[in-house]
Formats: C-alpha cells, structure tokens, sequence
C-alpha cells in the first residue's frame, strides 16, 4: 500500500536488531485516519470472505485492529499478556517470546469471546519472526470459531515470518512488505 510505505520512508527509523520505529503514525501517536484507510484495503483484500471478529493482542496491536474492525463492522478481541503461566478456568493460553522485549509470555483469551460461529481475522501492526501470529492463529485453533486469515499493518520480509504462515497455508496479507534493510535504505516488496 503505497501510503503506507510513504510514511515509512518519510517518518521511520530503524532500531539496532532492525526494529523499526513508526512512533508519530502508528506505535505512539496514531494517526487515525491512516488507519482507516488501511482498513479499506484490508476490507477489499477479504471481499468475499465472512468475518465476525478481529483477534489481535494487546498492547500496539489495538489501535490497528479498532481501526480495522471500525471499517469491517465487526468486534474486536485482544490477547492480553501475562507473565505467568499459573492460569486456570475457561480460559485459553498460549506461550509466545516477545520480539522487541525479548522475553517468554502468556497470550491468554476469555473462550467465551471465540465461539463456534466466529470467523476470525487475525491483525497486528507487525509481522517479523511470525512467533505472535502463530500464537493468535494457536488460540484460534484451540478455540471453536475457524481461521479466515491475517491481516498486518507492516510485515518485515527478511525476517520470513510471513512466508513461514504462507507455506502452512494460512493466508497473510501485509500492507507493506519491507524486504531489505541496507545501510538505512528499506526495500519494499514488489
Ligand atoms: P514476531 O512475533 O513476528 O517476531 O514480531 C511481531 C511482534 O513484535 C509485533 O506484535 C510487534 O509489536 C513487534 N515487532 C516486531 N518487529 C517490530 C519492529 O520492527 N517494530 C515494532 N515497532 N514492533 C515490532
């Protein structure tokens, strides 16, 4: 998505470890707007698919995923973290480490809120190793309600998450594929 990738270039920077940092549009300050505009996108991407809810996890994943569903019509429902594994009830969890914080958590899901009649999109701001994606699309298997497919705001190509859930068969449409990092100058997918 052409706007999207204006915006990186124009306002990212990248982080020691390739972490990019899109503060001012999307990770701090957000602008909404945009959002829903990559909303739209999305929305025409999965014409033709039923989706009843937009499952993500918290904490930058919300903003994206509200925007998303504002556009789409449907719910939202996030993950929430937690750093023990002590949870019990009717409840579902999955392990997962952290990319940016470099640490293990609990993604954990109220079942109630994934029934049988959901379809369900994933959605989050990025895609790099794929370990959070995997951990949603966990839920969703571990859950009654069916995978529709992933959605993500940017995805980061040379990391080869995405490729990893494409080659499963789960469907991941990204907004931007960054697929080289050289000397400051990101690379777009084509
Ligand atoms: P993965 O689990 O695919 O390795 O990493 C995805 C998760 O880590 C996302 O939920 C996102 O919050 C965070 N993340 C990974 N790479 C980046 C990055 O380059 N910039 C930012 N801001 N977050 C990232």
């Amino acid at each position: 998505m052409e706007l999207l990738e204006k915006r990186i270039i124009s306002e990212g920077s990248i982080l020691p470890g390739n972490v990019i940092k899109v503060g001012s549009f999307l990770n701090h300050q957000i602008d909404v707007k945009l959002l829903l505009e990559m909303g739209r996108e999305v929305k025409r991407l999965f014409e033709g698919e039923k989706i009843t809810k937009i499952l993500t996890v918290e904490a930058s994943g919300i903003a994206v995923a509200t925007a998303f569903a504002a556009v789409m019509d449907t719910m939202v429902v996030f993950a929430k973290k937690h750093g023990t594994s002590n949870i019990s009830g009717d409840i579902i969890c999955c392990r997962t480490h952290s990319y940016t914080h470099n640490n293990d958590y609990n993604m954990v899901v109220e079942k109630k809120y994934l029934t049988g009649q959901d379809r369900i999109l994933i959605v989050d701001d990025f895609l790099a190793n794929g370990q959070a994606l995997n951990s949603l699309v966990d839920i969703v298997r571990q859950s009654d309600a069916e995978l529709v497919g992933c959605a993500v705001a940017i995805e980061k190509g040379f990391q080869h998450g995405g490729d990893k859930l494409r080659q499963k068969g789960i469907r991941v449409e990204s907004l931007a594929i960054i697929d080289s990092i050289e000397n400051g100058e990101i690379r777009f997918r084509k």
